[in-house]
């Protein structure tokens, strides 16, 4: 009789967004002349741009020629992509990243679920809280997690970094010495960002304890703020700890289109092995390549046009960012985030629990958000608006919500 992976039989009920469009979807049912707007789910709007589609055009007609044709590509990505990489997002930050330390994928979401792959069971996790779920999830269906405690929504041998308004919504090191720590800066849900002084507290805690920190910075196109860090690898010492995720979903509309990559660096070894090698394993054994006519879009991204043509349109969502932040500031409701990242924590008025403040701001004003307890226990009291939907959508909803305290 097969046995299967019980870890999964010990995952919490539903997945956060999917009892988000539960919600809408009931609401929308019982008033089916509401008109929500969506500031819930963190997909992008603005279509692909146009050094994109023709560098994909190009590509797709090249597949159709006996010359041009491709079967499988290299497991790592193509060279072309990963040069581009290497100095558009590194070289050109004055940072010393070689193709052969980046992996090509078709996600961030993947890298960072399949990344625990090279790391044993026995490691202790830690995690900020709120989080991006699926960090949490990925860990616990490996069995890395323990059990799942419903009482205090959390997992017994998870290490917990609170985030919260008091420490500015940026994790401290914590006293239970973890093996594996996550960071997201840009923060998905927060909005919060490390700045490179505490980027470096991090990286010297995770060499002087053998830690690795598994680092996302899917959000760092957003960066505006002079003193955050675009890579951990502009901190001294990162590359002997870290390893980056990052991701052309966010940054060039890539959501479904899917392209993302992943930094390994050679120096960076434990347990007598390097890193690099292990996942290089892991993703020959597993992967076989994001398909080439994405990898020729991804590598327009790093062309002149094609810098300002995304650059355009992350300008775009920036905006809708401050109408956001603004907005509701100038309502009196709390808000963070939003500055150097397209989300803004709101924290909802008068300590209103997040799913009935969800809830609440659906029927009143009929905008969709995000409870900010489905991020973690510290995420209760906030809810998350994204800055990806179209400019007037985002000035109604916040006209809408505005509404609702005036
Ligand atoms: N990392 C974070 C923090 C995210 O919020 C997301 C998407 O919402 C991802 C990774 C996923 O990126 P990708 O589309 O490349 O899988």
């Amino acid at each position: 009789m097969v046995k299967i992976n019980e870890n999964y039989l010990k995952l919490p009920g539903s997945y956060l967004f999917s009892e988000v469009a539960r919600r809408i979807r009931v609401y929308q049912e019982a008033h089916p002349q509401a008109e929500i707007i969506k500031l819930s789910i963190g997909d992008v709007t603005r279509p692909l741009v146009p050094a994109v589609t023709s560098a994909m055009r190009a590509a797709v007609d090249e597949m159709g020629t006996a010359e041009g044709f491709r079967g499988y590509g290299p497991e790592q990505g193509y060279e072309f992509l990963r040069e581009a990489i290497a100095q558009g997002d590194y070289a050109a930050r004055g940072v010393a990243v070689q193709p052969g330390e980046i992996f090509v994928s078709d996600g961030a979401k993947s890298d960072c679920g399949n990344i625990g792959d090279i790391f044993g069971v026995d490691n202790v996790v830690a995690v900020c809280d709120p989080v991006y779920p699926v960090y949490v999830d990925t860990n616990a269906m490996a069995g890395r997690a323990g059990e799942y405690q419903e009482e205090l929504g959390k997992w017994n041998r998870l290490v917990y970094m609170p985030c919260v308004e008091a420490n500015g919504f940026a994790p401290e090191p914590p006293e239970d010495i973890p093996d594996i720590i996550y960071l997201c800066s840009p923060n998905n849900p927060t909005g919060a960002v490390m700045t490179k002084d505490q980027l470096k507290v991090w990286v010297d805690y995770a060499n002087a304890h053998g830690s690795v920190i598994l680092y996302d910075s899917a959000y760092e196109a957003f960066i505006t703020s002079g003193n955050v860090p675009h890579t951990i690898f502009e901190v001294e010492g990162a590359r002997t700890c870290a390893i980056e995720f990052r991701s052309f979903s966010k940054t060039a509309g890539f959501t479904g289109s899917r392209c993302a990559y992943t930094v390994v660096p050679m120096e960076l070894e434990r347990g007598g092995a390097k890193l690099n090698a292990l996942w290089n394993r892991r993703q020959c054994t597993k992967f076989n390549g994001v398909p080439y006519v994405v990898q020729r879009g991804a590598a327009a991204v790093y062309t002149p046009e094609g810098r300002a043509q995304i650059m355009a349109n992350i300008d775009y969502y920036r905006a809708n960012a401050k109408v956001i932040r603004e907005g509701l500031s100038a309502a009196g409701l709390a808000c963070f985030g939003g500055v150097d990242a397209p989300y803004i924590w709101l924290k909802t008025p008068g300590g209103a629990g997040s799913w009935e403040f969800f809830d609440r701001v659906l029927a009143e004003a009929n905008v969709a958000t995000t409870p900010g307890a489905g991020f973690g226990p510290s995420g209760e009291g906030y809810i998350r608006l994204t800055a990806f939907g179209g400019a007037e959508a985002t000035k109604a909803a916040v006209e809408r919500v505005c509404n609702m305290f005036r």
